[in-house]
């Protein structure tokens, strides 16, 4: 049996066991993917009706203020009109003080309505506040119950990163480079198994690259496995290796 090959197998096993132990300590887990993303949805939910609220909010004042200008204009057309001389400048004055009383009146049912939308949206946001209580404790205790495993799945990546450092301490320096090459090419492995290809009533048994379905020789597979180098496939070049070896 070729040991190269099989610390090399045994390095591909740790480095995915590896991966798939930091994807689980950052990602958050299967068992609770449901609650998370309800848990998100409903956050965005109350956090678009806070704004909502605070846009209402944003438009009263403005009304409000764009009232107190009016009517500040309104009093300084009042005290014009006793100064008028002519009956030109008063019919010019009382335009513009209907003019002005005409926007008054408008901001002031802005503002109303306003405070209605702000009402409204502090009354929705009550109610789903309520209704997010029970999700959010659910999702505390869920946390908690995450953060609990993830002492063990650290302790299990810190030994399979040992387990790294001595495979390749085991292996030939330029072989375990050959291995990061072709691991850079293809991030999922770096390594595919020999299978012989099924065609009944043909004599010779055929084999084939089961990554890359390209056809291998037969006497490659002897050098697979007698072998003491690594055999890479002659169409993608990833490292080659018999499933009895696995
Ligand atoms: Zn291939």
């Amino acid at each position: 049996m070729n040991q190269n090959l099989q610390n090399i197998l045994e390095l591909q096993d740790a480095l995915a066991r590896l991966r798939e132990a930091e994807r689980r300590l950052q990602e958050i887990p299967d068992w609770m993917r449901e609650l998370h993303d309800e848990h998100e949805t409903r956050k965005a939910e109350i956090e678009a009706l806070e704004e909502t609220a605070e846009e209402a909010s944003r438009q009263r004042r403005a009304a409000e203020a764009a009232v107190q200008d009016g009517q500040e204009k309104l009093k300084k057309y009042q005290q014009q009109i006793n100064r008028v001389s002519t009956q030109r400048e008063y019919g010019a004055l009382l335009q513009e003080i209907d003019t002005v009383k005409g926007q008054i009146s408008s901001q002031e049912e802005q503002a109303f309505s306003s405070l209605e939308h702000h009402e409204q949206a502090q009354k929705d946001l009550a109610a789903l506040r309520e209704s997010f209580r029970e999700i959010e404790q659910r999702y505390a205790a869920e946390l908690v119950r995450w953060e609990s495993e993830k002492p063990e799945i650290a302790r299990q990546a810190d030994d399979l990163r040992g387990r790294i450092t001595d495979l390749k301490q085991r292996l030939p320096r330029p072989m375990v480079s050959q291995f990061e090459r072709i691991l850079e090419r293809y991030p999922a492995g770096a390594v595919a198994p020999v299978r012989p290809i099924e065609r009944p009533g043909r004599g010779q048994r055929e084999w084939h690259c089961a990554a890359c379905n390209y056809r291998v020789r037969p006497q490659v597979v002897v050098e697979i496995r007698n072998g003491s180098s690594l055999v890479q496939c002659d169409s993608c070049k990833r490292i080659l290796y018999l499933e009895e070896q696995a």
